[in-house]
């Protein structure tokens, strides 16, 4: 059985615990490797690596820093084909969606290789008595990263190369379920120059996490996962005088008004819903359905939605692959039977899907509710899975009051052919990321990605502009010659008068 290590000072290091868990091929159901979580010793030793790769990282010349990144970029491009591989092998999700993945992780490295200009400050002139006054940004230090299981390779290219270019070292925590991609980063980055210590890679589950939050050489952690885990982990980071950024769950609504064209929001929908299988953080799970269009809209899912094309996702043509695990898969079919118990109209079932050749994968088909409302759990919680739930509301007025209600405030979409229609929804609803006639609004990496409410803890969004804030410290320089000095003490306040 293939064992997943961990990466600890430029070398490849066995976890020295003894909890372990499988990693499964889930179109197939096959137990693939075994991943050995890391205790609080392995995240020592990669905390202790990082402390020491640090200061002369810190030191080196921004430019420097960049042409490391510059040469990791060429790496990932080409290697995009074995990345989508292993993200497919271990997470499911179809093959072509693996390489958009890789490619929205290398937009942040390219963002990245901009650091040198991205770090610039601002510089005042003769503020007073001989003295200019200008900003610097330098690094935290320890920075570390926790990820989920449903970006394996972009979600940890959010967070490190930024961390990195910015001048810190990292550790990253990557899900226990699709592990080996962190790896393969690992490998890169070193084959790129970067030098030991700066980037470490520690496996594991609560554990591993834990002992990030709590360990006192750790400057800031950045947090991608469920709302519980990333609020348990903004309070314990935070408690304890660390930065953090912990962005959590989503239940991302999608406007349909009267006006939308219908055909343009079907295909988005059933895109945004069922892609990856409904396990993203940024899926369609909720369809507001305005005015008269809600019988329509719903005919047209519910006959997409039973015609999706499921299977391998390395099989040329599949539209949907399986879900992660087998346990993930029963808990999506649990809130359907709830669903259904709660009194919404199942239109569309996905339970009991069998996908010929991959009889024991983790298939569950595309499910479709209507007339789901308020009170019903299918609606108030995130689910993660290929569940779209139709809402019907009377006007835009309502379908915002219904967003706006909701705990999350990830992403929010609305398809209207009205400019005062998609204003007022841009400017009034309460997410972080907005479409207009775009389902899954994914800024891009020289924006800033997170949401709003119980979807981020923290201050800060990730990558872009946020990301440069967030992984490093202001500075704000004052300074003056001797020979433009004034004598004597000064008792009073100083100014530039
Ligand atoms: P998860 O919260 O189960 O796990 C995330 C990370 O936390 C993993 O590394 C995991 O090992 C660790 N972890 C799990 N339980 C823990 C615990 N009790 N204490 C400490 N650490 C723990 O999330 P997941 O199932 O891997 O990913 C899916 C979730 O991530 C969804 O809720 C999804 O919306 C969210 N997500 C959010 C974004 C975003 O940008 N807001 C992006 C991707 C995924």
């Amino acid at each position: 059985m293939r064992e997943i290590d961990q990466f600890i000072d430029g070398h490849r290091v066995p976890g020295v615990g003894t909890a372990s868990s499988e990693v499964f091929d889930p179109a197939t159901g096959e137990v693939t490797a075994r991943v050995r979580f890391g205790t609080a010793a392995d995240v020592d030793a990669a905390v202790a690596a990082a402390a020491r790769a640090f200061p002369s990282w810190a030191e080196t010349p921004p430019l420097r820093r960049a042409r490391v990144l510059f040469r990791f970029r060429d790496l990932i491009e080409s290697h995009r084909e074995s990345l989508a591989a292993l993200i497919t092998a271990e997470h499911g999700k179809v093959l072509e969606d693996a390489r958009g993945e890789v490619t929205r992780g290398l937009e942040v490295v390219e963002y990245a290789c901009g650091i040198p200009s991205l770090l610039m400050g601002r510089h005042a002139d003769n503020v007073g008595g001989g003295i200019d006054n200008w900003q610097l940004r330098q690094p935290l230090g320890v920075m570390a990263g926790i990820t989920p299981f449903n970006f394996p390779v972009m979600v940890p290219l959010w967070m490190a190369p930024i961390a990195i270019a910015c001048g810190n070292s990292f550790v990253l925590k990557p899900s226990e379920r699709d592990p080996s991609a962190s790896l393969e980063l690992a490998a890169l980055f070193q084959e790129a120059g970067l030098p030991d210590g700066v980037l470490n890679v520690v496996q594991g589950d609560r554990v591993a996490v834990e002992a990030l939050v709590e360990h006192p050489d750790v400057a800031a952690l950045s947090f991608v996962g469920s709302t519980p885990v990333a609020e348990a982990v903004y309070a314990g980071g935070t408690r304890r005088g660390k930065r953090v950024q912990a962005l959590g769950g989503a239940k991302n609504h999608l406007v349909v008004m009267p006006d939308a064209d219908l055909a343009q929001a079907v295909d988005a929908l059933i895109g945004a819903a069922y892609g990856s299988a409904g396990e993203r953080c940024m899926a369609i799970s909720v369809a507001v359905a305005v005015g008269d269009i809600g019988d329509r809209l719903v005919e047209a899912l519910a006959v997409r939605a039973r015609s999706l094309k499921i299977g391998d996702g390395r099989t040329a043509g599949v539209e949907m692959g399986p879900l992660v695990t087998a346990a993930h898969r029963d808990r999506v079919a649990a809130y359907i039977a709830q669903g259904v118990a709660e009194g919404a109209r199942l239109v569309v079932d996905g339970r009991g899907l069998r996908v010929p050749g991959c009889e024991n994968g983790f298939f569950l088909g595309g499910t479709l509710f209507d007339h789901v409302d308020a009170s019903h759990r299918v609606y108030r919680e995130e689910i993660f899975g290929p569940v779209l739930c139709v809402v019907r509301v009377p006007d835009l007025a309502a379908a915002v009051q219904l967003i706006n209600a909701h705990p999350f405030g990830n992403g929010a979409a609305c398809y209207t052919r009205d400019g005062g229609t998609a204003r007022q929804f841009a400017r009034t609803v309460q997410a972080g990321m907005v479409g207009i006639n775009v389902p899954i609004p994914v800024p891009m990496a020289w924006q800033s990605f997170g949401g709003w409410k119980r979807s981020l803890f923290g201050d800060h969004h990730v990558y872009g502009e946020e990301g440069i804030r967030f992984c490093t410290r202001y500075k704000s320089i004052m300074q003056r010659w001797p020979d433009g000095g004034v004598a004597g003490p000064q008792f009073t306040m100083p100014t530039s008068g």
